[in-house]
């Protein structure tokens, strides 16, 4: 038996929620679009919420044509597949075409299957213990000019070209070896991810959730509580609950003076997802 809780928000009223994610029985997949400042271009008449719903319904569509595929195989043809849904329109290989972090769950009789591709989450709790999984190779990259955003208040007028110098850097790294790696327009990028096979016994209890890291910040950032505690307060409260909390510190601190961060507030999802005997 699976049970699934799965919340999602904008970072703000005014923009639309960048993440997305599909759900398919046993398979869960979580993406989060890479927001481009409008001055750097990206080659596509879509944006980022189009490649990220897209990229999500397509990853479900190849997990039914082919279930017995690696998760990092469905990705793969879901990339491929995205790209192709705007090689008519759009330049799907010009440096800022849309991109995606991913994170990926599957349930098998007596295996969890997880991929998690970019800054996103995985916490996954069985018999074996706790474990986090999250890629942190952008963060190797630009390091300078991270902190340069970093160390101005959210406010300040400056900010935007610093943001939009950041995310131009970053491009020179993604998605080749030595920088990070990111569902875009390259299926091999699928292959890039974390992955890996957990086995489970027929009928264990195990928990797991699924973050984007606007969701994710609640512990790597603003230390609510540790990842085990994530998973407690999931279980009691639910995912809605996870997201209020982080918003509710955001606006405690709305010029990022105290938690240091690109976003005010981030686009957030949480999939909350527990096994348990029939
Ligand atoms: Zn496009």
């Amino acid at each position: 038996m699976i049970d699934a809780h799965i919340a999602t928000r904008p970072g703000s009223p005014q923009r639309p929620n960048e993440d997305s994610y599909a759900a398919v029985a046993d398979l869960v997949v979580v993406a989060d679009g890479a927001t481009a400042p409008p001055s750097l271009g990206t080659g596509c008449v879509h944006d980022p919420r189009w490649y990220s719903r897209e990229l999500t319904a397509q990853a479900a569509a190849a997990h039914v044509r082919g279930p017995g595929a690696s998760l990092a195989d469905i990705l793969s043809a879901a990339i491929s597949a995205t790209a192709a849904a705007h090689t008519a329109t759009c330049d799907p290989n010009h440096p800022g075409t849309p991109s995606s972090t991913v994170v990926m769950l599957r349930a098998r009789h007596e295996a969890l299957d997880w991929l998690v591709l970019g800054d996103a989450t995985l916490v996954l709790e069985t018999p074996a213990g706790l474990s986090t999984i999250c890629d942190d190779r952008l963060f190797r990259t630009n390091k300078d000019l991270r902190e340069q955003v970093l160390s101005t208040a959210a406010d300040d007028p400056e900010r935007p070209a610093r943001i939009a110098a950041l995310v131009d850097a970053q491009r020179n790294f993604r998605n080749v070896d030595g920088g990070f790696w990111v569902a875009a327009s390259d299926p091999s990028a699928a292959h890039k991810a974390l992955a890996g096979t957990e086995p489970i016994s027929a009928g264990t209890t195990w928990r797991a959730a699924l973050l984007t890291d606007g969701a994710s910040a609640a512990v790597d950032t603003y230390s609510l509580t540790d990842w085990r505690g994530l998973l407690d307060l999931l279980d009691a409260a639910g995912p809605n609950a996870l997201l209020e909390s982080v918003r509710k510190i955001e606006n405690d601190d709305p010029t990022a003076h105290r938690y240091p961060r690109i976003k005010r507030s981030d686009d957030a999802t949480v999939a909350y997802l527990t096994g348990a005997p029939a």
